[in-house]
């Protein structure tokens, strides 16, 4: 059997479409024989596909066959076999690799007009993936700024109401009933003592039991929030109400309720 190194060059041509017919016929021969030889140049059309799809740039050089082949004439032989049948070349050879990359990725990219509609195809789904990413990402600075706001305790919190009334307590929920999410604000709520806590409920809309929502207990200005109490998703709620309870909460709501409210 002849020596794999005899077929080298015209394998790294072969690869990329450049080998002469007239030089091609000994070589598939070869091939036809040889194991070795037509995994290394599967490999080599494997990486070299996938390098077309990522060149870009001027058109290739002239005389770009005659510089491969000088380019890896330069190297010693024993370099050239292990190049060829130990493993991928351009591993061991980064110049010779370099060089050699960009010349198959220019080849591909000017003779394979399929490779390059599969290239502009890829562009597009990488713009419509950047382009929901930012979406995305936009959604989530948001949230994430609301988010802020809500809880931060940089964030000044100022209750507005008429001039001379003495404050009173109010709650705000905001409440989505696919998900089950449910977020609650409440303000000048008046301090407990540690063996009370304050409770949310959720009235469910077919007379069911009031639900429990969480408890929480007011900072020292009466600011409270409940974020996300587990509600099963789905449940249709008639009203929110808040009582006091003895700490840590309990499973019945106990009369009166401090704070109360209708969803319609
Ligand atoms: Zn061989």
């Amino acid at each position: 059997m002849a020596a794999h190194e005899q077929f080298a060059d015209d394998l790294t041509l072969y690869a990329i479409g450049s080998l002469p017919v007239s030089e091609a016929g000994q070589l598939e021969q070869h091939l036809d024989q040889c194991g070795d030889c037509r995994r290394e140049l599967e490999e080599m059309r494997g990486d070299v596909a996938l390098l077309a799809l990522s060149a870009s740039g001027p058109a290739p050089p002239t005389r770009s066959r005659e510089r491969l082949l000088s380019a890896m004439k330069k190297e010693p032989r024993r370099q050239r076999m292990l190049i060829y049948h130990a493993r991928p070349w351009w591993a061991v050879a980064p110049v010779v690799a370099s060089l050699a990359l960009a010349i198959f990725g220019l080849f591909l990219w000017r003779e394979n007009r399929n490779l390059r509609e599969q290239e502009a195809e890829m562009q597009q789904k990488q713009q419509s993936l950047v382009t929901e990413l930012a979406q995305t990402q936009h959604d989530s600075e948001q949230a994430r700024e609301m988010l802020y706001m809500l809880t931060s305790p940089e964030v000044q919190k100022v209750s507005l109401s008429t001039a001379k009334s003495t404050p009173q307590p109010v709650g705000k929920a905001m409440y989505l009933r696919n998900k089950g999410h449910l977020l609650f604000m409440a303000s000048n709520l008046a301090p407990l003592p540690n063996s009370k806590t304050y409770q949310l409920w959720l009235i469910p809309m077919r007379g069911g039991a009031p639900m429990p929502a969480g408890t929480f207990m007011p900072d020292e200005r009466g600011g409270a929030m409940v974020m996300n109490p587990p509600i099963p998703p789905g449940t249709e709620a008639k009203a929110f109400a808040v009582t006091v309870e003895e700490s840590p909460g309990s499973e019945k709501p106990t009369m009166p309720m401090v704070l109360m409210g209708n969803t319609t």
